[in-house]
């Protein structure tokens, strides 16, 4: 963000969804912008692979690593970080910014480095973080393997990823307890959140 003048012409809530990869924030979202089409719901840029089932503009936009860079030395993003210590994954400013001056609810996943990148960016009074919790790592490694192959070694990393990441939970505004087999359960409390949080912009 430029300065703290540019920080003041925000009118819109920015809803950040954290929380450990396989925790459900993914899912979470595509619910919600099922129902609410009015809301924002930017594209992240990542180096990563596409999965199955994924295409390009869905979460994602899937760029090489030099554009990724190229696109960093051009500051296109608010925040990037290195996920699981392999890929890029970063937001794009104008995607964020350009929702939030217009009064805009905008809903985005990010890890808990792009949370921290964001909450010393984005004003307080414009931005609400929902943690979604996991019961347990058991259960978070049953969620990752269902999501489909991968390695051992990218295993270990996300699970270790996880650890650092559920440290960080208590300080987001609200935290969400994902239950496997309980999403419904998820995303209700989700969007109650996000409608008791913009019943002041309207
Ligand atoms: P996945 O590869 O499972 O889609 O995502 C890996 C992790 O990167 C997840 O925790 C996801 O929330 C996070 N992530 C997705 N988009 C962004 C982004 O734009 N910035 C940051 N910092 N993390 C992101």
């Amino acid at each position: 963000m430029e300065n703290q003048e540019q920080k003041s012409e925000y009118t819109g809530k920015l809803f950040l969804i954290v929380g450990p990869s396989g925790s459900g924030k993914g899912t979470v979202i595509e619910r919600i912008k099922g129902k609410y089409s009015g809301f924002a719901y930017p594209v992240s840029y990542t180096t990563r692979e596409m999965r199955n089932g994924e295409e390009e503009g869905g979460s994602y936009h899937y760029v090489s690593k030099e554009k990724f860079e190229k696109m960093i030395k051009e500051g296109e993003f608010l925040e990037y970080a290195v996920v699981h210590s392999d890929n890029y994954y970063g937001t794009s400013k104008k995607d964020i910014t350009e929702p939030l001056k217009r009064g805009a609810v905008v809903v985005r996943e990010v890890d808990i480095q792009g949370f921290n990148s964001i909450r010393n960016l984005v004003p307080k009074k414009n931005l609400v973080s929902i943690f979604m919790k996991v019961s347990d790592m058991e259960d978070l490694k049953g969620r990752i393997l269902r999501r489909g192959k991968i390695s051992d070694e990218e295993l270990e990393k996300r699970l270790d990823s996880a650890k650092k990441e559920m440290a960080q939970a208590g300080e987001c505004n609200y935290q969400v307890e994902n239950k496997w087999g309980e999403i419904g359960d998820s995303v209700y409390h989700v969007e109650k959140i996000i409608l008791a949080e913009i019943k002041s912009l309207y």
